[in-house]
């Protein structure tokens, strides 16, 4: 299982992480990204990779 967090102060809604997620974790809401799918999460990281504001973690539960 992963728990996947979006910092809200540091989330501009760009969407990269919501594009280059293969699972579909994230939708945009409100102008931020929701991680509404984390059970899905595979915990590849490349949603960290891509965030250019480093507003996500992807921690191992
Ligand atoms: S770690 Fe990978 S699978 Fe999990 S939310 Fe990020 S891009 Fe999607």
């Amino acid at each position: 299982m992963w728990k996947v967090s979006v910092d809200k102060d540091k989330c501009t809604g760009d969407g990269e992480c919501a594009d280059v997620c293969p699972v579909d974790v994230y939708q945009l809401i409100e102008g931020r990204a929701e991680p509404v799918n984390e059970d899905e999460c595979l915990g590849c990281e490349s949603c960290v990779e891509v965030c250019d504001f480093d507003a996500i973690t992807v921690e191992e539960v």
